[in-house]
C-alpha cells in the first residue's frame, strides 16, 4: 500500500524526461539493495524513458 502523496510522487518522476537515466533516484529502486550490481529501472531501458514514450505516441 502506497499513499496518494506517495503515488503522486512516483508519477511525477515517471513522466518527467529530465529524470531519464537518474535511476538511482528512481521510486522502483527504493529500498532496492543490490541486485548483481543492477537496478530494477535501468535494466534494458529505463523505466522513466517507456513512460514519457508512452504519452508521446
Ligand atoms: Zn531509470
Amino acid at each position: 500500500m502506497i499513499s496518494e502523496e506517495e503515488r503522486k510522487k512516483y508519477v511525477e518522476f515517471m513522466y518527467n524526461p529530465e529524470n531519464e537515466y537518474n535511476c538511482d533516484e528512481c521510486p522502483e529502486n527504493k529500498d532496492f539493495d543490490d541486485w548483481e550490481g543492477k537496478y530494477p529501472c535501468g535494466q534494458q531501458n529505463c523505466w522513466v524513458t517507456c513512460h514519457c514514450r508512452e504519452i508521446m505516441e
